[in-house]
C-alpha cells in the first residue's frame, strides 16, 4: 500500500457538510490529504499530517473535489459551427441538426471517433473534472450505437444508452417502427455496455408516452433512467422521471411549481446544463427556485456538437452564480457533489475519508476564484486517484 500526503493546501473544500468547518462545503484550511491507494484516507491541519511514502506539494492553492461532469455527448464527429452562427443571427433551435451529427458519426472511423474523444477529454480533465459520463445517440443503428457505447466505455464506466435522441431519416415514415427497433435488438445489444438509459423527451422530440415506453425497456433491461426533459418548453420531463424512479432529469429550463414540488419529494436530481441554455440563447432556469425547495441540483456541460460544444465546468459554475442565481458554494456542491448524486456514485464529488482522491488544485486562495474570474485557467493540476492526470506547463505537484 502507497500512502501519499497532499500538502501545502491553503483551502480545502471537501464538499461535505460532515466534515471540515461544519458548512456545506466543508472547508478546512491550511489543510492536508492523505491518500491511501487512490482513495482519501485522512484530511485534517498540515501540521498534524502523519508521515507518508510520497509527498505531494499543491502550492498553497485551493484544492477542491474533482468535477463530477454528469451529461455529455462525448463521442461524436464533426462540428456545427454554421448552426451556432445562424442560431446567433435570430434562427431558433428545434433539434433538427442531431441528423447532421449522426451521418458525420456513422461515416467516422472507429480511431477518428476515439481522437475526437480522447481531445475533448484532455479538454475536460485540463477543466479540473475526474468523473464523466458519455452517451451514445448520434449512432441510430444497432451497429453504430454498440460502436458508440464501445468507444466512451474506454473513457468511463458511466455509458448511457440513447438510442431515442432521434428518429434517424431511414425512419422517418416508421416513427412506431424505430421505437420498436430501439426497444428491442438495438436495446439487447446496448444494454451489455451501458449503465443507464436516456430518453430526449421535449417538444420536437419525443412524447411522454414513447419515452416511458422506451425507459420501461431499459430498466427491464438492467438499466437505470435518466432523461433530458423541461430544455424547449414546459412538459413531462420531470413528472416522468419522478414516476419512473429516474437518477436525474437533466436541462430543467421549464419548470412548474408542480414539477419542483414532485423533485423536491424524490430522490431525482435536477441536472442544470447552462452551457445549452448560453449556446442556444435561451432562458436560464432558476436554479435558487430549485435548491431552496430543497431539490438536490447538479451542473454538467451537455458537451455536445450542436447546443453545448464546451467542455469547460469552471464555465458552468461562472454562468450557474452569473445567470442561474445560484451562490459560488451552491455552484461548486452542484459540479462535485450534486454531479455524484445524479451517477448515483458517493465515491466522488468530495474529498472526505473514504472517496475516491479525485481533485482539481486551483492557483487562487479561494474557491470563489471560479465564478469570480471567469476564463482565467486556475486550474494548475487535476489528480484522479491520487495520481496527475494533468498539471499546467510551469506547474508541477511532484515534488
Ligand atoms: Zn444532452
Amino acid at each position: 500500500m502507497t500512502t501519499t500526503l497532499l500538502a501545502g493546501i491553503g483551502e480545502l473544500v471537501t464538499c461535505d457538510a460532515a466534515f471540515g468547518d461544519g458548512s456545506p462545503l466543508g472547508i478546512l484550511r491550511d489543510a492536508a490529504l492523505v491518500i491511501e491507494d487512490g482513495v482519501v484516507a485522512w484530511a485534517g491541519p498540515g501540521a498534524a499530517a502523519p508521515a507518508t511514502d510520497r509527498f505531494l506539494d499543491a502550492g498553497g492553492g485551493c484544492v477542491v473535489p474533482g468535477f463530477v461532469d454528469s451529461h455529455t455527448h462525448l463521442v461524436f464527429a464533426g462540428e456545427r459551427s454554421d448552426e451556432f452562427a445562424a442560431r446567433m443571427a435570430g434562427e431558433p433551435y428545434t433539434g433538427g441538426g442531431i441528423a447532421r451529427t449522426v451521418l458525420a458519426t456513422r461515416a467516422a472511423t472507429i480511431e477518428e471517433l476515439r481522437s475526437g474523444a480522447a481531445a475533448r477529454l484532455a479538454e475536460m480533465t485540463a477543466g479540473g473534472t475526474t468523473t464523466i459520463e458519455a452517451k451514445s445517440g448520434y449512432g441510430l443503428t444497432v451497429a453504430d450505437e454498440v460502436r458508440l457505447l464501445e468507444v466512451s466505455r474506454e473513457f468511463t464506466r458511466q455509458t448511457t444508452f440513447l438510442g431515442v435522441h432521434a428518429v434517424p431519416q431511414e425512419y422517418a415514415g416508421d416513427r412506431e417502427g424505430y421505437l420498436d427497433l430501439v426497444c428491442g435488438a438495438m436495446l439487447e445489444a446496448c444494454a451489455p455496455l451501458a449503465r443507464w438509459v436516456d430518453v430526449f423527451c421535449d417538444r420536437g422530440a419525443f412524447s411522454e408516452s414513447e419515452a416511458r415506453r422506451v425507459l420501461s425497456a431499459g430498466k427491464a433491461a438492467g438499466l437505470m433512467p435518466r432523461l433530458h426533459g423541461n430544455q424547449l418548453g414546459y412538459g413531462p420531463g420531470a413528472g416522468l422521471a419522478v414516476e419512473v424512479g429516474a437518477a436525474s432529469v437533466d436541462h430543467c429550463t421549464y419548470l412548474t411549481d408542480d414539477d419542483i414540488d414532485a423533485l423536491a419529494g424524490s430522490e431525482v436530481v435536477a441536472t442544470l446544463l447552462p452551457g445549452a441554455d448560453f449556446s442556444t440563447r435561451a432562458p436560464y432556469p432558476d436554479a435558487r427556485r430549485l435548491v431552496d425547495a430543497g431539490v438536490t441540483v447538479a451542473l454538467a456541460t451537455d458537451c455536445n456538437p450542436g447546443t453545448s460544444y464546451i467542455t469547460s465546468m469552471p464555465l458552468m459554475i461562472a454562468l450557474a452564480v452569473r445567470e442561474l442565481r445560484m451562490t459560488p458554494a451552491q455552484a461548486l456542491l452542484a459540479a462535485t457533489s450534486g454531479g455524484a448524486a445524479a451517477l448515483r456514485d458517493p465515491r466522488v464529488g468530495r474529498l472526505s475519508p473514504g472517496a475516491s482522491a479525485d481533485f482539481a488544485v486551483l492557483d487562487c486562495p479561494s474557491f470563489v476564484h471560479l465564478a469570480y474570474r471567469p476564463g482565467a485557467r486556475l486550474v494548475v493540476a487535476t489528480a484522479k486517484h491520487g495520481d496527475a492526470v494533468y498539471e499546467r506547463p510551469g506547474f508541477s505537484f511532484s515534488r
